[in-house]
């Protein structure tokens, strides 16, 4: 599964290549096919044969499954659309403008027909030899092969070790051997009848349809997802499969716990093909997308002339997008390696609903995503299970409640860290399931306003987050899948002290036991903010060697300048 492309060689020398849409005239891509390091750019010398005769190659250009899987990998990295297939990637990456794009994508060539001006081999085998003797690379599965019913017998075993080459194929090509034989076969349109494809049928299987999940993506659209008890297709283990709509549950009369034959489209993507009715449980009834949306509870419409059944809220899935970005920041509850774009594939198959869901999130699901790889899903699985306990104030924060920041979320904490109810439901083993809700919500509207640096607008949007069921249900959740709020800070934040807690440091000038950075990080480990500039707010200067004007402004100021070690003094 790669692309056509012929290649000419003159003088023993690649003039140019072209791809072979139409099997006549082709589009010239030389400059992007020369950076293949499997395309010899002058031919080996062969015993016999005229190199300053015009020979061309035909073959196929191809990205190997794991240069697609790393490809798409990068692509997700960098917010671009994925590649359907790794024939699509590999189309793609010829028809760049910069070869030097095309060389980063490791495509590879495998010749598979010589035509030469004279001397042309008596047989297709001759053909597939002298390529090799020639410099090009030769798919080592080539086989003569004799008599029709020793063909399919071949073709038939090769399709069990399909899942394990490193290329993606979806049948053999047979040709007739001898060349005189080609030739009186002709041509019929544009097909030479002396080659055909033999295609296997796309592998079809039966399982159980578990559940049906409804995904709400990018444009409010809802998309039914079909839950199957986890089967083998083609190699992979498939667990879901789209049933992209209404019309399409409709079409096939899918219900709840029907059992289903699926296969793979292209043999990438899971399907769907019938439901088998005499397998039907009793007591089932049409499945209908529901009436509200799962994500904001928004009611769904269906669009006019559309198949698709939307979300009425037009900011639905973005809000909740950036709710979870801001959930997995660095200053909540900081989950490495979960960017915007990875959040939102995530959201649109469903994979997770709201903050709790990232962790329930296996393996598995992240492995499943197009260009991830086990190795760096397990990494993320990892990074987001490590997260399971944090401080209260980052919880705080994490929720992302109207007018609450970093700095406010600190000092709830500590406010809360002191309320009976709230530590009793913080200091079981494990959490009591809603004690938590609970107590955050019995704190009244007048508790909350008398605490000093904390708006009349924080204190309202507290009581009411608190109060709500959205709320309530999410606080309950995180606790269900174990994540707890630690009134004390755990012993590597505590470990560093907070001696500067409430100091708002500027650094100028050289210090002589350890560089800025260094200086700057050892502040912020005990407590202190450090800015770049002085402001009002600036509690001290720490001056080192060599100060520059920052030392004068702070003397004009008035603000109180440290020495080196007397910031080393204050630190300890
Ligand atoms: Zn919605």
């Amino acid at each position: 599964d790669g692309l056509a492309v012929a290649l000419v060689y003159e003088n023993g020398q690649l003039s140019y290549g072209l791809t072979r849409g139409d099997g006549q005239s082709g589009e010239d891509i030389t400059v992007n096919l020369r950076t293949i390091p499997s395309i010899p750019l002058s031919l080996r010398p062969v015993t016999g044969l005229n190199l300053n005769s015009r020979i061309e190659v035909r073959g196929e250009v191809y990205l190997p499954k794991a240069a697609f899987a790393k490809l798409n990998q990068e692509r997700a990295a960098n917010e671009q659309p994925l590649f359907a297939n790794p024939r699509n990637a590999a189309a793609g990456s010829l028809r760049q403008l910069d070869p030097k794009i095309t060389a980063s994508r490791q495509l590879k060539f495998m010749a598979y027909q010589l035509i030469l001006e004279s001397d042309q081999p008596e047989t297709h085998q001759a053909e597939h030899q002298l390529a090799q003797q020639l410099g090009f690379a030769d798919n080592a599965d080539n086989r003569l092969i004799v008599g029709l019913d020793s063909v399919l017998e071949f073709w038939t075993d090769f399709e069990s070790r399909r899942a394990s080459l490193p290329y993606q194929i979806d049948g053999l090509v047979v040709g007739l051997n001898r060349t005189d034989w080609r030739r009186k076969a002709g041509i019929v349109g544009k097909s030479p009848r002396a080659v055909i494809a033999l295609k296997w049928p796309a592998e079809e299987v039966t399982t159980v349809v578990e559940d049906i999940i409804v995904n709400v993506g990018r444009t409010g659209n809802l998309t039914p997802v079909a839950v199957l008890r986890p089967v083998k297709v083609a190699g992979t283990l498939v667990s879901r499969a789209s049933l992209h709509n209404q019309d399409e549950i409709d079409r096939l009369d899918l219900r709840l716990g029907d059992t289903v034959v699926i296969r793979k489209a292209g043999d990438i993507i899971p399907e769907v093909v019938k439901a088998i009715l005499g397998l039907r449980p009793a007591k089932t009834a049409p499945y209908r997308l529901p009436e509200l949306c799962p994500i904001c509870q928004s009611p769904t419409l269906r669009v006019e002339g559309e198949a698709a059944i939307r979300c009425s809220n037009p900011t639905c899935f973005s809000v909740e997008a950036r709710r979870l970005e801001h959930f997995v920041s660095q200053a909540a509850f900081d989950i490495e390696g979960l960017g915007p774009r990875l959040l939102e594939r995530l959201l649109e198959l469903g994979l997770i609903k709201n903050f709790a869901d990232l962790f329930r999130l296996e393996v598995a699901d992240l492995a499943a995503l197009d260009g991830f790889q086990e190795k760096l899903a397990s990494k993320l699985h990892r990074s987001i299970q490590s997260r399971r306990e944090l401080p209260l104030r980052r919880w705080l924060y994490a929720l992302g409640i109207k007018g609450i920041g970093e700095q406010s979320a600190g000092w709830l904490a500590e406010y809360l860290a002191k309320q009976p109810a709230v530590e009793a439901a913080l200091q079981t083993e494990p959490l009591a399931e809603g004690a938590l809700s609970k107590a955050l919500a019995a704190i009244p509207l007048t508790d909350w306003q008398e605490l000093p640096g904390l708006g009349p607008v924080a204190a309202q949007a507290l009581v009411e987050y608190f109060n709500s069921p959205v709320g309530q249900e999410l606080i309950d959740d995180l606790g269900a899948v174990g994540v707890r709020p630690l009134l004390s800070l755990p012993a590597a934040e505590s470990a560093a002290g907070q001696s500067l807690s409430g100091e708002r440091l500027v650094f100028t000038g050289t210090l002589a036991t350890l560089s800025r950075a260094e200086a700057e990080e050892r502040a912020r480990q005990a407590g202190a903010l450090v800015s770049s500039s002085l402001t009002k707010q600036t509690t001290h200067l720490v001056a080192g060697e060599a100060a520059g004007s920052k030392l004068g402004q702070a003397q004009e100021q008035q603000i109180p300048v440290w020495t080196e070690a007397e910031f080393l003094a204050n630190l300890d």
